[in-house]
Formats: structure tokens, C-alpha cells, sequence
């Protein structure tokens, strides 16, 4: 996602610091990490709560970095407080947003048991953390539109107007100002 959004010059230099990381020049590490998380807005995500549902919060938040620039959905490390905490229950989706992009999504099952798609479920509620409001009822084509879609609906990509509203919810960050200018 990062060398896709980027062109010429700085696209170059990445790639020519990119071995530094593995190599022993250890002190160009820290400054090579720097300029790489200024290319966007990091959210730091944690699963480990997330149980069966890992892997669709995985592929939902695949699905976000693929369709916006200002901002990224990461995994949190080992030990760091993550930003939006994913825990599985019985109840029905949703999510408990603090701030933008940070807060706390539960991967509800009685929306799994009757025949929602977990990764459209994932996405959606990620949706709500890169501050998107529910639209139903909705199209399928949208991602926003939940539920309301019936179950026959898998779609998980947020629609054009969704991806756009993400991009101006973070692109205030004086990353995403510089990437929006390049
Ligand atoms: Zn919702």
C-alpha cells in the first residue's frame, strides 16, 4: 500500500533505505522507521481477544489499507496498548468508539449464527472506528449499510463515498497533508 501511494523521488529513496533495515547499519534504522510512519495515520489494531474471528479482522483490516491512503490499520505489538482492542461475544455487533480511530469492537456471534459474512462484519465495524456512521437501511454496495443488506450480502469493500469519507476524516494529520500534496 505504502509504494503504491508514493511516486518518483521519494518512492526511490525507500527503496534504496529499505535493506538498511536488515542490515548492520543499526543507526539508520531509527530515522528509516520514522519517514516510513509518516506516510500515513497508524491505528493499531489487537485480536487477541478476537477468538474465531481473527482472521476476518485481519482480512477487514487488509480491506481498509487497500482502499485508503490517510490512514492504516496495524497490528499492535507485542506489549503496546492498541488503539482499537477487537473482542469476540454473543451478542450483536457493534462498536464502542472513544475517539477517532480508537475504541473497541465486538465481533458479535448472533449476527455470525444467522449467516452474516464475518469479514463484511469486520469491515463494517472497523468502519465505525475510521469514524463512518451507520447508512441503513443500504445497498449491498455499501459497507456501511450493515446488516440491512440481508445476509445474502458478503460484500466487505467499502463503497467510493465510504472510502472517501475515511481519507477527509484523517487527512488532517500533517501526514496525510504532505502525502496529499505529492
Ligand atoms: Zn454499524
Amino acid at each position: 500500500m505504502r509504494v503504491r501511494t508514493l511516486t518518483g523521488g521519494l518512492a526511490a529513496v525507500l527503496v534504496l533505505s529499505g535493506p538498511l533495515l536488515n542490515g548492520p547499519a543499526v543507526a539508520v534504522a531509527p530515522a528509516d522507521a520514522a519517514r516510513r510512519q509518516a506516510a500515513d495515520d497508524v491505528v493499531t489494531y489487537d485480536t487477541s481477544g478476537a477468538a474465531e474471528f481473527k482472521a476476518a479482522v485481519e482480512r477487514g483490516a487488509a480491506i481498509w489499507n487497500e482502499s485508503v491512503e490517510t490512514v492504516e490499520l496495524r497490528p499492535a505489538a507485542a506489549g503496546q496498548r492498541a488503539d482499537v482492542r477487537i473482542v469476540a461475544d454473543n451478542g450483536w455487533p457493534r462498536s464502542v468508539p472513544t475517539s477517532m480511530g480508537n475504541g473497541t469492537v465486538y465481533i458479535g456471534r448472533q449476527a455470525v449464527d444467522q449467516g452474516h459474512s464475518t469479514i463484511r462484519i469486520a469491515a463494517h465495524e472497523l468502519g465505525h472506528m475510521l469514524g463512518l456512521p451507520d447508512r441503513k437501511p443500504g445497498p449491498c454496495s455499501s459497507l456501511m449499510s450493515g446488516a440491512s443488506a440481508g445476509t445474502s450480502c458478503t460484500n466487505p469493500y467499502p463503497s467510493a463515498a465510504e472510502k472517501a469519507q475515511v481519507e477527509r476524516n484523517f487527512e488532517g494529520a500533517p501526514s496525510g497533508a504532505l502525502l496529499g500534496r505529492m
